[in-house]
């Protein structure tokens, strides 16, 4: 390969940056034109020349492409990737129920029983005794009303705050909410203002000036924040959005199976009344080795949502398979709290294994997620690389997912990896570093 002088690799870094590759917000990269496009062409289109950019970037940078890595077996705490086995830090199926027998064999009776398809939407002819009995065991998990699963956890949030809120009313989202939050409040036309991440003296002061200007406010928040490992202050979130009379909305995505001695999430491990949240969201596609997502809460919540909610209303019913899939992963969620504690204590010893071998974790509270913090993109991907070679798959997150500074290996940890794993893994890390 060629080399190229520094100051070129700072040039095509540069552009690689301001290219804004890799954008995860889901637009479409036009720019606005001065004249119409003469021609229909894909390969015309910002977005598109991004992907070019990046990629002519990484290979004159020598920087094999981390990302589309083909899993060839069931991936959890192991795997294998172009035939070679690995230990694997990069899936969020943290209690290790994906392929159980008893989930497998939940979701073979449900194709027999059903099909693989409810061929429908629910409202019209879609509905199947398995979705009410999902949505029933989801609704006991946080003492609510009642529950509604949607095909995708990113649908649910992008049609719930869609649907819910409208123009006169104000989404109030912290600074690190996940991109299907902020894609529903865009589409719902509320105004939308972010907070400093867990800053709630600034969600606080937001809220006090802008309340009397708009009609609903709803603050989303998550319960365990998927990039970074940590948690919000629940009193606090509950104190503030009761004094001026806010909704407030937690995404489980990260929580559930993981946070609480049984696992059932922010409200068990805070020890809040579940009823303090107005919406609890999750998704089927982490713990509960699925696919999909929920909603929990009171009745008209659920209602309006029910005969509303377009992700809903107009798209298809869970699949069969998948449906029985997650209501088994909640029965052996029940019944065996181990898993969760399994979970916990390696998330555990991940964080302070990590810390003493200087490693970054930013504010990390050792759960399931752990990031280790490089504050560079190449390096971040260079490292996701060289650590397969060694037989440790983890990716990289890097920018736009997070700033610059902040690129990052982001690890999630499992109950199914073992202590000597989690070390062998770090010490490699640590070596490479
Ligand atoms: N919320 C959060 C916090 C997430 O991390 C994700 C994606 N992992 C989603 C929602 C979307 O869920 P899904 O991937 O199941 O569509």
């Amino acid at each position: 390969m060629k080399m190229l002088t520094r100051d070129k690799k700072n040039a095509l870094i540069e552009r690689f940056r301001s290219s804004k590759a890799g954008d995860q917000t889901g637009g479409n990269g036009a720019k606005p034109r001065k004249r119409h496009a003469a021609r229909a062409r894909f390969e015309d289109f910002e977005a598109y020349e991004r992907i070019q950019i990046q990629r002519q970037a990484s290979k004159r940078l020598g920087i094999g492409n981390p990302f589309f890595r083909e899993h060839e077996v069931r991936a959890g705490g192991t795997s294998r990737i172009d035939g070679v086995d690995c230990v694997n830090f990069s899936n969020y199926d943290y209690l290790g129920l994906n392929g159980d027998p008893r989930v497998t064999a939940a979701a073979e009776q449900a194709i027999a029983d059903y099909g693989t398809s409810v061929s429908a939407s629910r409202i019209v002819s879609g509905e199947r005794p398995i979705h009410r009995e999902l949505e029933r065991a989801i609704a006991d998990l946080y003492q609510a009303d009642d529950a509604l699963t949607f095909v995708s956890g990113h649908a649910t949030n992008v049609a719930t705050i869609g649907h819910l809120f409208g123009p006169r009313d104000l989404v109030v989202h912290d600074a690190l909410i996940h991109n299907s939050a902020l894609v529903g409040a865009e589409l719902s036309g509320a105004k939308r203002r972010m907070f400093p991440h867990n800053d709630w003296e600034a969600l606080d002061r937001l809220l006090s000036e802008q309340r009397h200007q708009v009609d609903r406010v709803l603050i989303v928040i998550e319960g365990l924040y998927s990039m970074d490992g940590d948690t919000p202050d629940m009193a606090r979130a509950i104190e503030i959005k009761k004094r001026h009379g806010a909704f407030l909305m937690v995404d489980e995505a990260h929580a559930l199976g993981v946070l609480g001695d049984r696992g059932r999430g922010t409200w068990e491990a805070q020890g809040i009344d579940p009823a303090e949240v107005d919406i609890w969201m999750g998704t089927m596609s982490k713990t509960l080795s699925s696919c999909g997502g929920y909603i929990a809460g009171n009745t008209a919540l659920i209602e309006m949502l029910r005969y509303g909610a377009p992700g809903f209303v107009y798209s298809v019913g869970l699949a069969p398979p998948l449906a029985a899939a997650a209501l088994a992963s909640l029965a052996i969620l029940r019944d065996e709290p181990e898993r969760v504690a399994r979970l916990q204590t390696n998330g555990r010893h991940f964080l302070d294994a990590a810390k003493a071998r200087g490693i970054n974790t930013g504010d990390s509270e050792g759960y399931c997620v752990t990031p280790a913090i490089l504050g560079s993109s190449i390096k971040a991907a260079n490292c996701s690389n060289a650590m397969l070679e060694q037989g440790i798959n983890v990716q990289p997150i890097i920018y736009p997912a997070v700033e610059e500074r902040a690129a990052r290996l982001r690890f999630f940890i499992s109950a199914e990896h073992t202590k000597e794993q989690i070390d062998m893994a770090l010490d490699r890390l640590q070596a490479w570093l």
